[in-house]
């Protein structure tokens, strides 16, 4: 039976650490978070980061924008924000009003400011395996596969999902612990080649949102498995992979929820510090 890799446990760790580290900064962090118009999922998701954010030392900075924003008004407040000597990082909740294209906007926060790690500039540091500040999800995995012991070098690492967030990122990561990396997608399961990679992964971490996506017969014995998804099925909160059946087989398994989740905002906050200290 699988040993759970559960995030809140590691989250509380480094939690410690990132205390010590803001007190030793002489000054309080600050964290500006963007949100524009009216959604209760982003106010929360935000109030739970403004918890976190204040139990660390971090001052978190709510910025509620109109939902008519124009998309050169939104530049020009981020421009702000980026000039503000005292702000250290700037994230912005999803979702935007739908004038607002995340892409353009996210690449004008100052890579420095950047906390969530998206910015090109920090994509293209993690490719010369020179980033400090990392997407907030790819880190989180990291540290839950860093957390496990097992050694990555030469390791079969398979990613399932290629997204810019999560799987993309990852691929560099543990391309960069010399791990054997493998990225499926959506063209990997037209070609019905998905049984086929996630067979061999001795680390298999998977993200895409689709409940029941992974059969938990197709984990390899003893595999390291991280389950990064998030689906909601008859009011429960479950993964991509089968769990049942993938903890008798793997040696490591992330609860859903539970896992990769705790950790994430964690990460957030690592960068906040990070940024901190680079500025
Ligand atoms: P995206 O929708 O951006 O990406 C999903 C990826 O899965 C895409 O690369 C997509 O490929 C691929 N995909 C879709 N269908 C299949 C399939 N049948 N077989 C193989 N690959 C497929 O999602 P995110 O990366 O943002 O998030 C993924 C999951 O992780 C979601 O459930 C999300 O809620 C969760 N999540 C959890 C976090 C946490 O903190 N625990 C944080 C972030 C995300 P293509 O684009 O080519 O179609």
């Amino acid at each position: 039976m699988a040993k759970l890799l559960e995030g809140k446990f590691l989250a509380e760790k480094i939690k410690e650490e990132l205390k010590s580290q803001v007190s030793s900064l002489g000054r309080r962090p600050v964290l500006a978070s963007i949100i524009a118009g009216d959604n209760a999922g982003a106010e929360s998701y935000a109030k739970s980061q403004k918890k976190t954010a204040e139990s660390l030392g971090i001052e978190y900075q709510f910025h509620k924008l109109d939902s008519s924003i124009s998309e050169p008004a939104l530049v020009e407040f981020i421009h702000k924000l980026n000039d503000e000597k005292t702000v250290n990082g700037v994230i912005i909740q999803m979702p935007l009003p739908p004038q607002i294209d995340y892409k353009k906007i996210s690449g004008c926060i100052a890579p420095d400011k950047d906390v969530e790690g998206m910015h090109p500039a920090n994509i293209g540091k993690i490719v010369f395996g020179k980033a400090r500040i990392l997407p907030c999800t790819a880190a989180a995995v990291m540290e839950l596969l860093n957390s496990s012991g097992i050694g990555l070098r030469g390791k079969e690492a398979v990613i399932v999902g290629h997204s810019e967030i999560v799987g993309k990122p990852l691929a560099l990561l543990l391309l960069d612990k010399f791990a054997t990396t493998t990225v499926c997608h959506i063209g990997t399961s037209e070609a019905g080649k998905l049984e086929e990679h996630v067979k061999k992964a001795e680390v298999l971490i998977v993200a895409v949102g689709r409940a029941g996506l992974i059969k938990g017969e197709w984990i390899k014995e003893g595999a390291v498995v991280i389950d990064v998804g998030i689906n909601r099925v008859a009011d429960k909160i479950v993964g991509d992979v089968g769990f049942e059946e993938a903890e008798k087989r793997a040696s490591y398994i992330t609860p859903v929820p539970g896992g990769v989740g705790p950790l994430t905002v964690t990460m957030l906050m690592r960068n906040v510090v990070e940024a901190a200290k680079l500025q």
